[in-house]
């Protein structure tokens, strides 16, 4: 059996529904080998996850998804293979955390702003670790408050630009990012870069940028990605000479697009991030 690769997923130490363990044990039996959990801004949930993977027989490779901003744009950049004990990377991400604490204020005024009350306690209600709070928490609070169906749909009413609760915010900055991953040992990924709203000549800019921060590789896979998408990824990365990576960026069970291992394979001629492992 060849090995199959899920290099993006996430836990209740950011967002996700499943314990580490349990989304280590989901992956193992839906054919996962080899798994990365990157929780966002987060790194706690590893050792978890790893002690699952050895029961499991599975090889876990230690992860988070950082939070960058770029010309403006919200982009994620997954650090794969990471030292979680690394002390800038911890810096680091206690420091996108606290902004993080920071824009949940925000975000639970803009609400308020929009007769939408009681917000911060409703997101906290729904948060699984004390130390992050994300978008996704607000949603569930929507979802069970009756202003959305699920939480798919809360993003295209809320939350967003130009949407009530939406709050402007600065993340990371790229180099920064990539440097603390590089500083841990790891490779930088730049996440589902289907998501980006940033045209042509913008996603070059990024890639360009990216790469030249120290950047290994783009996920061509994703579920946010249409099959163009992928054809066109795969083709950016080996015109930029970054590495491809497939991520489910599974968050849990009715919650996501797709599941654990569920991505197909790499299209043929860009080289795995996983290639020297
Ligand atoms: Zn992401
Ligand atoms: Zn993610």
């Amino acid at each position: 059996m060849p090995p199959r690769y899920d290099l993006h997923c996430h836990s209740t130490h950011s967002d996700g529904l499943l314990s580490p363990a349990a989304v280590v044990v989901r992956a193992a039996a839906r054919g996962v080998t080899v798994l990365a959990l990157t929780d966002h801004d987060e790194v706690s949930g590893v050792d978890e996850a790893r002690a699952a993977a050895l029961d499991a027989r599975i090889t876990l490779v230690a992860g988070a998804e950082l939070s960058v901003s770029w010309e403006g744009h919200t982009v994620h950049v997954v650090g794969l293979g990471i030292d979680p004990s690394c002390p800038a990377l911890s810096a680091g991400l206690a420091a996108i955390r606290a902004g993080r604490t920071l824009r949940a204020r925000r975000i639970a005024d803009a609400l308020a702003e929009a007769g939408i009350g009681g917000a911060y306690e409703g997101a906290h209600r729904f948060a699984t670790s004390e130390r992050l709070i994300s978008r996704t928490h607000f949603a569930r609070f929507l979802v069970a408050a009756g202003h959305a169906g699920d939480v798919k749909s809360v993003f295209n009413r809320f939350l967003v630009r130009g949407k009530p609760g939406y709050a402007a915010h600065v993340w990371a900055a790229l180099g920064d990012a990539i440097g603390w991953i590089r500083d841990a040992g790891g490779q930088a990924v730049l996440a589902h870069p289907g998501r980006y709203k940033v045209g042509g000549s913008g996603m070059r800019r990024l890639l360009a940028e990216f790469r030249d921060a120290g950047g290994d590789a783009v996920e061509v896979l994703s579920p946010s990605h249409t099959p163009s998408d992928v054809a066109e990824f795969a083709r950016y990365a080996r015109a930029f000479g970054l590495l491809a990576s497939v991520g489910s960026d599974y968050h849990g069970p009715g919650e996501s697009w797709m599941d654990l291992g569920g991505m197909p394979e790499l299209p043929p001629g860009v080289p795995p991030v996983w290639q020297h492992w």
